[in-house]
């Protein structure tokens, strides 16, 4: 399967000079196990060693000086640095080094010889030290010196310098591949060929060459974007290709929108269609439906559910909670029964001889729709002809749990199964394509009407008592409150605590209608504050971040979220399209720790101006830079290696554009340029099956 080609790349990497049994465990650790990790560990800064005198020695700078060596210290005691002091003209300069060297050293570094010596300065008082030398030579050595560095990640015992020779001999190792980019595009970015590109990423020779955007760095980011575009593409394909019942709209589904008591939003009417565009097609529909809390996902997959049910068809959806799945079957029962259509609620709860019938139902086709929990994944549940499958905050689910909804499919196998998914986990559109790539995608990017926007305050903490006195007096009339508790120490007891202690502060104040609901709680016990809340008899709830997402509380006009700049944007947005679903006005209050940072401000202040969840990531997305800003590695979000999806995010588009393009002209990559494209993909090893992300 791998081209020949690659095969240096894929040695191991104690086959690199220098890389023995000590050192392989550490170079595996850092980069990975074979030569083309160690390619693709790249610098990740440069330094300059500015050469200059000990009177200019500045405090955590790399700077080299040229030095008399005056006096060798042994340790006085254990654990205690060997030193040597070392004069200039300016001023003194001790050198440390806190392994024992010391007859080495003064064997190497006589007592009167003059040295350039070049390393980080640290000052201690008046002390200024330079600890364990990167270089320490003789002057006439002094050009051994590199005026300019590049840096590489380290770990214990691999320091920087050494990673790079053997980054240095794993760059001699690649070879020229053939070019896999469209030439008229490579020419117009002028971008290097793989080969140059990976020797200036490792060549740097000034700042601007360890900057994402230099065109070698936006090279090798394209070509592993590339990669990740093309598995998901032939990832997509290859489902489209499995054939599964064609559902065209049926007049239940007409019905059952008739009954609403309110007229679909434009958002909805698109996403139903894209939707029904899939179902119809006789392939099996992987779609997500992506909206904002409150957006109105539930309707669509009602209305899919109406489609399928008169095609013959049943139907499960699946929320992660109990809560959730009751919320769903309250909503979409009654309408479908006055359809004549039998909904069913499955959760954990359901035992005996109760749950048999249930099940007995769901085999016969007695039942068209069964709503539930993960009890619905259980190998005794069995449907007559379950032809769709809808799971609701479907990042709360693993791929397994997903797949298991599916394989209850006719076939067996998944392959009769339309799969609809269903998230209120805002992803910027820029990343959109490298989460879901394999999916496709429907966004309800407009709220139905009558909503008043919420309106939300940022309030400093030493303003809390004013705070819980409008609470106090919002409860009185009626309101109700959110009030959340981040999770913010290593300890899970003391956040635990605080929202303790927080709840019974405000009993003392509000009374006894202040409930209490955290992540530690049996699931039960859980489930029965929410419900109270729900029904009203709990008038604040105070809760960590466990709060379900989707529950809909219309009454709860207030939410309140301590250290609010501890929490990511796109989260604090989720929390606060909890209320502003009813009739009253609605406010959010973001409680904050003096001092407050300029880009904590900045991120809470997008939060007052914006109400548009999509539009919110982006922003924070740009705030807070690289990394895995929104938490979206538990999204399926790919860990790249080369590309940044934040600084390269413009590519993204672009590299999808491309696979689709080459996989179009030539599917099964025997062109020249797709044979280049087989060999881009072996070498980063992103087969189609390799389950990055994947619905199911
Ligand atoms: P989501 O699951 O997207 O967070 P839901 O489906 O729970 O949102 O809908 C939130 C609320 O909005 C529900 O009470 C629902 O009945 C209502 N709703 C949905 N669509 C509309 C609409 N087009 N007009 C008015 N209200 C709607
Ligand atoms: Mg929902």
């Amino acid at each position: 399967m791998r081209p020949e080609i690659l095969f240096p790349l894929y040695a191991p990497v104690s086959t690199l000079k220098g890389v023995g049994p000590r050192v392989a465990p550490l170079v595996e650790k850092l980069a990975g196990s074979i030569v083309r990790d160690v390619l693709f560990t790249l610098p990740t800064s440069v330094i300059r060693r500015t050469a200059t005198t000990v009177d200019r020695a500045i405090d955590g700078q790399v700077q080299t000086f040229t030095v008399s060596l005056d006096a060798h210290q042994p340790p006085s005691r254990l654990g205690q640095p060997w030193k040597i002091r070392a004069w200039d003209e300016t001023g003194f300069l001790t050198l440390t080094w806190f392994k024992g060297h010391g007859p080495h050293l003064e064997r190497q570094h006589p007592v009167g010889a003059r040295r350039v010596v070049s390393g980080k300065v640290e000052r201690f008082g008046s002390e200024i030290q330079v600890a364990h030398p990167e270089y320490l030579l003789p002057e006439d050595r002094a050009s051994d010196i590199p005026a300019f560095e590049p840096v590489y990640p380290a770990t214990a015992g691999l320091p920087s310098r050494s990673f790079r020779r053997f980054a240095l001999e794993a760059l001699s190792r690649a070879p020229d591949l053939g070019e896999w980019l469209d030439s008229a595009w490579q020419a117009r970015e002028a971008l290097p060929s793989w080969r140059v590109a990976f020797a200036a990423a490792h060549g740097p020779e000034g700042e601007a060459d360890v900057h994402p955007l230099a065109p070698h760095r936006r090279r090798l980011a394209y070509d592993e974007l590339l990669a990740h575009q093309l598995a998901l593409a032939q990832r997509k394909a290859s489902r489209r290709a499995q054939p599964a019942p064609s559902i065209g709209p049926s007049p239940l589904a007409a019905d059952a929108e008739r009954a609403l008591p309110f007229k679909l939003t434009g958002a909805q009417i698109r996403a139903l269609s894209e939707v029904r565009g899939d179902l119809a097609s006789g392939q099996r529909m992987s779609r997500l439906l992506q909206g904002d809390v409150g957006s109105g996902k539930t309707v669509v997959a009602m209305l899919a559910i109406a489609d399928a049910a008169g095609a013959g068809l049943q139907s499960a959806l699946m929320a992660p909670t109990e809560i959730l799945a009751r919320q769903h079957f309250e909503t979409i029962a009654p309408i479908l029964e006055q359809l004549s259509l039998s909904v069913i609620l499955l959760t954990g709860r359901d035992k005996g001889a109760a749950r048999a019938s249930k099940l007995s139902g769901l085999a016969s086709g007695v039942h068209a729709v069964a709503i539930g929990t993960h009890a619905l994944f259980q190998d005794d549940v069995v449907f007559k002809a379950l032809g769709l499958s809808i799971i609701d905050e479907q990042h709360r689910f693993g791929v397994n749990e997903r797949r298991r909804l599916q394989d209850k499919g006719p076939a067996g196998d998944g392959g009769g199964v339309h799969l609809l998914a269903m998230s209120a986990t805002p992803i910027p559109r820029t990343l959109e394509l490298t989460v879901f790539g394999d999916l496709d995608v429907s966004r309800i990017d407009e709220k139905p009407p009558g909503r008043t926007p919420v309106a939300t305050r940022a309030v400093p903490m030493p303003r809390l008592p004013e705070i819980i006195a409008r609470l106090k007096a919002a409860a009185a009339s009626g309101a109700q409150a959110f009030w959340i508790c981040p999770l913010v120490s290593e300890s899970e007891k003391i956040d635990l605590r605080a929202a303790e202690d927080r709840a019974a502060d405000l009993r003392q104040i509000i009374g006894s209608s202040v409930g209490l609901v955290h992540g530690q709680m049996p699931a039960a016990e859980k489930d029965a504050v929410m419900a109270d809340f729900v029904d009203g008899k709990v008038s604040v709830l105070v809760a960590t971040t466990v709060v379900e997402v989707g529950v809909n509380v219309p009454n709860a006009s207030i939410m309140v979220i301590e250290q609010a700049e501890r929490f990511g944007l796109a989260q604090l947005h989720q929390l606060r399209g909890r209320v502003g679903r009813g009739a009253r006005p609605s406010s959010c209050v973001l409680l904050y720790d003096l001092p407050l940072s300029e880009t904590a401000q900045q991120r809470l202040d997008i939060l007052r101006r914006s109400d548009d969840g999509f539009e919110i990531a982006e922003k924070d997305l740009e705030l807070r830079g690289g990394g895995d800003p929104l938490g979206l590695k538990q999204s399926g979000f790919p860990a790249y290696r080369l590309a940044d999806p934040v600084a390269h995010r413009d590519l993204i588009a672009v590299a999808a554009d491309d696979a689709r393009l080459i996989l179009a002209r030539d599917p099964e990559l025997i062109s020249p340029r797709g044979q280049a494209v087989q060999t881009l993909q072996a070498l980063f090893d992103w087969k189609p099956t390799s389950p990055q992300h994947d619905a199911g």
